[in-house]
């Protein structure tokens, strides 16, 4: 069993850990909020006073963090106290430029580095069955793969550095983009008078079929797991959803990608977010796209909803 120090334990790197601790290994927190700390404690984490403190002798160091700034700022305080030889896995969703830049710094003081985002959101973390997509060296994945174990469903790697934060937000791209239609496909068929019901009963077994669909449908009680019947409490929510959007986004531009689809869908999660909804779950986008099809309706007499 490892010594594992874990830094940055909030939604996610809370049950993470506690994971962790149920397999048997010895984690050492740390986290800013004292909340968050006494989560940690009470699930058998061992509390330290800094993240140097946490990572001083542990063999692996997972660092679990809002953004690529956090990540950074986080390495300058791991990288002087971290044991020689200990790998270095970063499970945080971050801009690939920033992900690539941890490892260097990483690299450049002699430590093994991985970036390995997740997706299964915080019922994966309880459940431990999160996705980890892994970008780094093969050695590097060789070692992780055990550790991760205990907190996944699936572990698989996606490439050389910064290939892990890749793969993730290319199927965040994706998912945003696909609650979008799926939205709009369920507010247009209500304006013409269709169920939501027969469009359930044909799109999930039909060309239409995907995740957003038929896991998380934005329309309450067509399917059991939806957050949307939960009044959207998230899940995964559209601040999440947003902040992943943009980092594909600005990887799109920065590499020369015509990404049309996912820019306009970042524009809509960005409308909803400052329309309040950033707390809800992500398929609440439908109530937005719902709202402002009945304005623009309103607004031009000619169109009238239902014929
Ligand atoms: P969170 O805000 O709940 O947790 C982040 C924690 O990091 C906070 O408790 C914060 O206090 C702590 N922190 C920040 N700077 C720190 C520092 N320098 N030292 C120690 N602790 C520090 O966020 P979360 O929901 O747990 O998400 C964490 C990461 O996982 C994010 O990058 C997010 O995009 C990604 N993610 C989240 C979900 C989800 O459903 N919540 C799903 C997939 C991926």
């Amino acid at each position: 069993m490892a010594v594992i120090g874990f830094i940055g334990l909030g939604h996610m790197g809370g049950p993470m850990s506690a994971n962790l601790v149920r397999a048997g290994h010895t984690v050492r927190g740390f986290d800013l909020v004292p909340a968050a700390l006494d989560a940690a404690r009470a699930n058998g984490v061992t509390v330290a006073d800094s993240a140097a403190e946490a990572v001083a002798g542990a063999e692996a160091v997972i660092t679990m963090l809002p953004s690529g700034k956090h990540l950074l700022d986080c390495y300058e305080q791991v990288l002087p106290a971290a044991e020689p030889g200990a790998l270095l896995v970063d499970s945080s969703t971050v801009d690939v430029a920033d992900a690539r830049a941890a490892h260097e710094l990483a690299g450049a003081e002699g430590f093994g580095s991985l970036d390995a985002p997740v997706s299964g959101g915080t019922a994966g973390a309880e459940a431990g069955t999160l996705t980890f997509m892994v970008g780094g060296a093969e050695e590097h994945f060789q070692r992780a793969e055990s550790l991760l174990e205990p907190m996944a469903r699936k572990v698989i790697h996606c490439g050389g550095p910064g290939n892990g934060q890749v793969t993730k937000m290319c199927n965040n791209l994706i998912l945003g983009a696909s609650m979008v239609a799926v939205g709009e496909a369920f507010v247009l068929g209500e304006r013409l008078g269709l169920s939501n019901q027969a469009l359930y009963d044909v799109a999930s077994i039909s060309t239409g079929q995907c995740w957003a669909l038929t896991t998380n449908c934005p329309v309450p009680d067509l399917v059991e797991t939806s957050r949307a019947n939960h009044d959207y409490e998230p899940g995964f929510s559209a601040a999440l959803m947003l902040k992943d959007l943009k980092l594909a986004e600005s990887a799109a531009r920065q590499s020369g990608t015509d990404a049309s689809i996912g820019r306009l869908a970042t524009e809509l999660y960005q409308r909803f977010n400052e329309e309040g909804g950033g707390g809800y779950d992500f398929g609440a986008i439908i109530r937005s796209i719902r709202e402002h099809s009945e304005r623009s309706a309103e607004a031009s007499p000619e169109v009238t909803g239902t014929p």
